[in-house]
């Protein structure tokens, strides 16, 4: 199929790029490059341009008629967005308004959506399901709601129009090969923060908050390996092929570590003692989120292969002692 990758130069779109080049799909990666980098498009062709060009997207999709859209694009920085929240949804919930709406005009009726657990913000119930209420507790988690919000009025208005909606849990680890990794050029992520204080980027690991009402007072999070994530993707894309209705989907192993296991395991993974410090709560952060993953087992026959935090932290730190 020809598919239309927002965002394909970015770390999970870059991954899911990969994947579906290898798995025989045309792609076409519409990117602008502020947190992408072209060196991570694999396959296909990689067009620079900004989804608010209404008009280069309009040309590109005309040329290039894609079956089914995959929308990466996005802005995902939880502290960012409180204090940027503009940016947030006009990133995030105008630009998929934007790229909805030229898919229209093309009669593009499938869609795949980066979602997040942000959209749960403080979850009643964990594991969360995805009946569970939406209450996100920052910008980001509402620009996407909104985005999610826009897409459940649009299918229903057009049944023709199915979407799938993926909601990620906390996205880590490379890709084997070492060519593709996390490589944003300012990262804020737990595990990838962790592994640059190994390597003596950073003079120490802040962990933010302790009093939190988790087992070790740190927060908990459910930490998938990209690859597994990627896959659940291919079954997305698969699942709308063959007539699926539009869906949400939580993307997540079902299992939380607390930020202090995950520092155990970077100290054993990397066999560094790099320094920690216990400081402030960070604003926006919900306590624990721990992914109900019932529904996409079942409907997209999704089964986690890298269920492993060291193994998740292993290949985030060959990629990021290659880099
Ligand atoms: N965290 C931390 N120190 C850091 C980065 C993150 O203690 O340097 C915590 C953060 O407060 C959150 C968890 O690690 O509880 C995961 O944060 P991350 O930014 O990786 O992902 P998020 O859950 O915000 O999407």
């Amino acid at each position: 199929m020809r598919v239309l990758v927002t965002g394909g130069a970015g770390y999970i779109g870059s991954h899911v790029v990969k994947l579906l080049g290898e798995n025989g799909h045309e792609v076409l990666t519409y990117d602008n490059l502020t947190t992408g980098n072209d060196w991570a498009v694999l396959y296909g062709t990689l067009v620079v341009a900004d989804l608010a060009d209404t008009e280069r997207l309009r040309t590109v999709i005309r040329e290039f008629r894609p079956g089914a859209v995959m929308h990466f694009a996005a802005s995902i920085v939880v502290p960012e967005s409180i204090r940027d929240p503009l940016k947030y949804y006009s990133n995030n919930t105008a630009n998929t308004l934007n790229l909805l709406g030229v898919l229209r005009e093309f009669a593009v009726e499938r869609f795949i959506f980066s979602s997040t657990a942000a959209v749960y913000g403080i979850a009643e119930e964990i594991p969360v399901t995805e009946e569970a209420p939406l209450h996100p507790i920052n910008p980001y988690g509402m620009s996407k709601m909104m985005a999610e919000r826009i897409l459940a009025d649009l299918t229903r208005a057009d049944p023709l129009f199915r979407y799938v909606s993926l909601r990620y849990f906390n996205v880590a680890g490379a890709d084997g090969g070492n060519r593709i990794g996390q490589a944003y050029r300012e990262s804020t992520h737990l595990i990838t923060r962790a592994l640059k204080t190994a390597k003596g980027e950073f003079e120490k690991l802040r962990i933010f908050g302790t009093d939190y009402p988790t087992p070790d007072g740190t927060c908990v999070r459910d930490y998938i390996h990209v690859n597994d994530l990627a896959d659940a993707h291919l079954r997305a894309l698969g699942y709308l092929e063959n007539g699926g209705g539009s869906a949400v989907f939580n993307c997540g192993y079902g299992r939380g570590y607390s930020v202090r296991e995950v520092v155990r395991a970077a100290r054993e993974v990397t066999g560094i003692a790099f320094p920690v410090e216990e400081a402030e709560r960070r604003e926006g952060d919900p306590p624990a989120l721990i992914a109900g993953n019932e529904k996409i087992r079942r409907d997209l026959c999704w089964t986690p292969r890298y269920d492993d935090l060291k193994y998740i932290v292993r290949t985030a730190w060959e990629w990021e002692r290659k880099r």
